[in-house]
């Protein structure tokens, strides 16, 4: 349930109108917007009476929210959210950048990369050190030693970290290096990492998973909201589908249902989406013209030798120019990259 106060309501009001939805049993999340107040309540019991609230001083609706997503939903917070990590915005007019390797693969490897990732204006590095494989025998990550190679290239190119975390027991870990935690697409229904990551003040972003729906994915956006931690991201890498010429299908369509329904903001990883080179820049730049928040981009200067995803990886060169392509698509719907 949705409760929208109205806009001159007092403190007194709204305290009072929480107050009487704390003894009928609901779990309340507030979002104070810049107009008004708006309070999720969570629990609803069936055949509760919604007028009980509507009459309360001080309210202006009352609704039940008929997704199963609550806090993720435009209903309950109207404004986009914007997510702040240091200097960096996800949300607003600015489009990210999160480029990086697939996997971090050494010092040399990481540095090389990070110093295309700062010449290219993004601010984000991106790299796995816990890789998830569909092989055990593939290349699993670097692990710590990883993690401390991509903080020291990030710090030197005054860039921020995102990076994967795969199991509970990793999150401490991880925290030490990281400015987000990017959480797999395999995982995205580990329900109990989504509420691990629940309790950090870390912004997560959530990868679509391999085959799920668009509601799936928002309710694993939710899990992480109604725990505590409001700085969720979510990022669309393609979905399985009967297509063999691509890895996954990028779902475009996907970035406008989501930001029709959520306030959350939405990244697309081109890169997963497709799994091809040449496929990378043409719906990278689709991405952009959808109205992405942000872009996952993977790129490797040696991808022929790349420990993992080198087919998709863009090289150094091809990553510069699509990124000036980008800032005049951006241009031309009023955002900026
Ligand atoms: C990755 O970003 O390298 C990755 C493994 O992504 P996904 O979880 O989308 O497959
Ligand atoms: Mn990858």
């Amino acid at each position: 349930m949705v409760v929208i106060l109205e806009n001159k309501a007092t403190e007194e009001q709204i305290k009072n109108v929480k107050q009487h939805l704390e003894d009928f049993g609901f779990q309340i999340h507030e979002s104070a917007g810049v107009q008004r107040t708006i309070l999720g309540a969570i629990g609803v019991k069936p055949g509760f009476d919604i007028r009980k609230v509507k009459i309360l001083e001080g309210v202006a609706d009352v609704y039940r929210v008929t997704s199963p997503f609550k806090l993720a939903s435009r209903n309950f917070k109207e404004e986009k959210t914007i997510v702040k990590i240091k200097d960096v915005e996800i949300g607003g007019d600015h489009i990210g950048v999160m480029a990086g390797p697939c996997s971090v693969e050494s010092e040399e490897q990481i540095f090389k990369l990070a110093a295309i990732v700062k010449e290219s204006g993004s601010k984000i590095l991106r790299g796995g050190a816990f890789k998830p494989r569909s092989s055990p025998y593939s290349f699993q990550g670097l692990g710590e030693d990883g993690l401390k190679m991509m903080r020291k290239a990030a710090d030197e190119y005054g860039l921020l970290v995102i990076t994967e975390v795969m199991q509970i027991d990793q999150i401490e870990l991880i925290a030490k290096y990281t400015d987000i935690f990017q959480l797999g697409a395999r995982n995205m229904q580990n329900f109990s990492l989504l509420k691990e990551l629940s309790k950090s003040d870390i912004p997560v972003m959530v990868k679509r998973g391999l085959s799920a729906t668009i509601e799936e994915w928002l309710m694993s956006g939710e899990y992480i909201l109604a725990g505590g931690n409001k700085n969720v991201i979510l990022c669309e890498r393609g979905i399985r589908t009967f297509e063999p010429y691509t890895r996954n299908t990028f779902d475009l369509s996907a970035i406008p249902v989501v930001h029709n329904r959520s306030h959350l903001p939405v990244v697309a990883d081109p890169s997963h989406a497709t799994g091809l080179r040449d496929q990378v820049p043409p719906m990278a730049r689709a991405a952009v013209a959808a109205g992405a928040d942000a872009l996952m981009i993977e790129i490797h200067h040696d991808p022929e030798n790349a420990l993992s995803d080198g087919p998709q990886a863009l090289l150094p060169e091809t990553f510069l120019n699509l990124m000036s392509e980008l800032k005049e698509i951006a241009r031309a719907i009023r955002k900026t990259i």
